[in-house]
């Protein structure tokens, strides 16, 4: 039963007509990763290294992290895609050790790409860590978080390619998080210089419905099933094909199996998400045809409100 089971979840996520779906799962450290495996992950979609930042009083050294990244390689081995997300600071993560000034609103201040950019201090020993272990092997991919213009985009790739050249090291596909509605928005401006996307509902959700991701009084209505951030996503792929760039999701979302279903219909080709919700996500996916799934989207693209769009989940039932 248990060799049954774990059999079951190694098989792709592909829909009965045959449209596969890549499943990568949200992990941050090397000893998470077999478990995520044995659920079906077929790679790492997410590492959040602020972890690394966070566990710890103090920050890791270059050394630290090449060692940490080699890990996570090796614990998946060769054929499995690892995407590794540059340090993610403040709004919900704030890192008590790096004594960073005070803001009025941290959600709208230097967070994510912003902070990196003003910080080479953070960002280029963990870029010099990242190559370096490029260099030794294995599916590697980097990806900045909260990227809200193509002039951020461009200097970070600037940087990456200074250091990767200074290092001699492999080139390494560079990806962006869209999760600031105006990165949706120029997702076609964006794709150019993105060699992936990969969308973070949380955070979209939270921008486009001007609800506080952490407000329990408000949790109910930051569904990132509302039909604006649905909007967002749409545009965000459509602005990718332009460049024949491929989207996935690594939001909470991206977990949910009405959701994932509703995503691959909107066009999204990778879902990323928590190990634990892989199997029940693959299912779904197996159970239905890329056309149910299209025709999902487009009625929740139309629908008023979130609650309409999961009523959707019903109908399809
Ligand atoms: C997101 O915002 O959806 C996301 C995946 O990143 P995080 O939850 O780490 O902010
Ligand atoms: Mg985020």
């Amino acid at each position: 039963k248990r060799a049954e089971e774990e059999s079951e979840r190694s098989k792709p996520a592909r829909t009965v007509d045959g449209h596969e779906v890549a499943i990568g799962a949200n992990v941050n450290r090397p000893d998470q990763v077999s478990f995520a495996v044995a659920q079906g992950g077929e790679g790492v979609g997410l590492m959040r290294t602020e972890f690394l930042f966070l566990e710890r009083g103090d920050s890791p050294t270059e050394d630290e992290q090449y060692a940490i990244y080699r890990e996570m390689i090796e614990a998946l081995g060769a054929d499995r895609p690892l995407i590794v997300r540059a340090l993610d600071i403040g709004g919900d993560k704030q890192v008590p050790h790096l004594d960073l000034p005070r803001e009025e609103n941290p959600f709208l201040g230097v967070r994510g790409a912003r902070l990196l950019l003003r910080r080479p201090d953070l960002l280029e020993p963990q870029l010099r860590a990242l190559y370096r272990a490029a260099k030794d092997g294995g599916d590697l991919s980097i990806m900045f978080p909260m990227i809200t213009s193509v002039t951020e985009l461009l200097t970070l790739r600037e940087i990456c390619e200074g250091i990767r050249a200074e290092l001699d090291a492999p080139v390494v596909p560079i990806g962006i998080m869209i999760e600031v509605p105006a990165a949706a928005v120029q997702a076609h401006v964006l794709a150019e210089h993105a060699d992936f996307f990969s969308i973070g509902t949380n955070d979209l959700t939270q921008y486009a419905l001007a609800i506080d991701r952490q407000n329990p009084e408000l949790a109910s209505e930051a569904d990132s099933l509302h039909p604006a951030v649905l909007r967002l996503i749409a545009m965000t792929v459509a602005g990718a094909a332009r460049h024949d760039r491929w989207v996935g999701v690594c939001g909470g979302i991206a977990g949910d199996p009405f959701g994932a279903a509703l995503l691959t219909g909107l066009g999204v080709s990778e879902l990323s998400m928590t190990p634990r919700d892989i199997p029940a996500v693959k299912a779904r996916i197996r159970s239905a045809s890329l056309a149910d799934m299209t025709a999902l989207a487009a009625k929740a693209l139309e629908a008023g409100t979130a609650a309409e769009v999961r009523a959707l989940n019903e109908e399809a039932a």
